[in-house]
């Protein structure tokens, strides 16, 4: 059903790392992907063009950790779709969590991100997921219905990727169990194949909440999940090359 699709290995590196670790980062990690992985790193933006630089004419890709939903204006601190796709980037990040906590982005926000990013040439990994009270109280479909809404007003849907990170997942050492996180994805596919089963086929959809080494393995193993969003362990190298190996 689902061997056609890549698995992507993305590394979120959030608001750590430096220079040094980016000169270490990128050309181990250029090495480590094939035609069956593909990796993604989105270290902060003030690394990507030296990220972006040392990738180039490497199998390693790279993204932004956000983006405006604007081509351009007066918007202090942001930076377009646009920029990205200039400095080499393929990919950014729309929607995490943290941006929708501490920014208080909503989903009509995220779906204008995701367009922006469709008119740049730049793929959007949209991320979406339920808090613990709302897994809790048994409304995390429903959640996640209203947050892929918003994401379906948009045409260009079905050029992103999805990554499902529940927020009590995240940062949490405490992640979905595989059998959990598959029937949560393969819930978020078919609802994707209600408006377009072809296209829902073909959509990545990732996982993210605290990957890695030693848990990678059997979360990508399972046949609705095709790669994962990397936070934590985005930061060492050997982590993200063990992922990768296992993908
Ligand atoms: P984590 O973060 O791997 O540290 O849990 C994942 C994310 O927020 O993307």
């Amino acid at each position: 059903q689902t061997a056609a699709r890549r698995k992507l290995v993305v590394g979120n590196w959030k608001m750590h790392g430096s220079l040094a670790l980016c000169r270490e980062a990128v050309p181990a990690l250029a090495t480590a992907g094939n035609a069956q992985v593909e990796i993604i790193l989105c270290p902060p933006a003030p690394f990507l063009g030296e990220v972006a630089r040392l990738a180039a004419g490497t199998a390693l890709a790279s993204g932004g950790q956000d983006v405006a939903e604007l081509a351009s204006g007066a918007r202090t601190g942001e930076w377009s779709a646009g920029m990205l796709a200039e400095l080499g980037c393929r990919y950014a990040l729309v929607g995490h969590s943290e941006r929708r906590q501490h920014h208080y982005e909503n989903d009509a926000l995220i779906a204008g991100k995701a367009r922006a990013c469709a008119s740049a040439g730049i793929t959007p990994i949209v991320c979406i997921g339920e808090s613990l009270h709302e897994r809790e109280s048994g409304e995390t479909r429903q959640v996640l219905c209203n947050q892929l809404d918003w994401l379906l007003t948009t045409p260009h849907w079905r050029n992103a990727i999805i990554a499902y990170e529940p927020l009590w997942a995240i940062g949490s050492n405490r992640p979905a169990t595989p059998e959990l996180a598959q029937e949560t994805h393969a819930f978020i596919r078919a609802y994707l194949a209600s408006c377009d089963p072809a296209a829902a086929q073909q959509l990545p959809l990732l996982y993210g909440g605290s990957v890695n080494a030693a848990n990678a393995a059997g979360i990508l193993a399972m046949p609705d999940i095709d790669g994962v969003l990397v936070g934590g362990a985005s930061l060492q190298i050997q982590a993200m090359q063990a992922i990768s190996a296992t993908a």
